[in-house]
């Protein structure tokens, strides 16, 4: 019973199932409450400039907590900046 469990997860990591970007998504929060260690931030950063999509949940994630907090203005982001975030994008594809 044990072994056939070992050997299914095994099948899915080697099938490339997105546990990189679980952990990472199980991380959003607590980096973005700054509560993430060191350690994490650097695997979350080295994730988020490989992975267009966590990217993007990223930034919707900081949006989101801006307008819960309130700080709505710095919401609106600037045309240059939303720019230099497609750039940024398109340089990871
Ligand atoms: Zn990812």
């Amino acid at each position: 019973m044990e072994t056939r469990i070992t050997d299914e997860y095994q099948r899915v990591s080697e099938e490339g199932y997105d546990t990189e970007c679980e952990k990472v998504a199980n991380m959003l929060d607590m980096v973005i409450d700054g509560e993430a260690s060191t350690e994490e931030q650097v695997y979350f950063n080295n994730h988020l400039e490989k992975c267009v999509s966590c990217f993007e949940s990223h930034q919707k994630q900081k949006l989101l907590k801006g307008l819960v907090s309130g700080h709505l203005k710095r919401v609106i982001v600037p045309e240059s900046l939303a720019l230099s975030i497609k750039a940024k994008i398109q340089e990871t594809l």
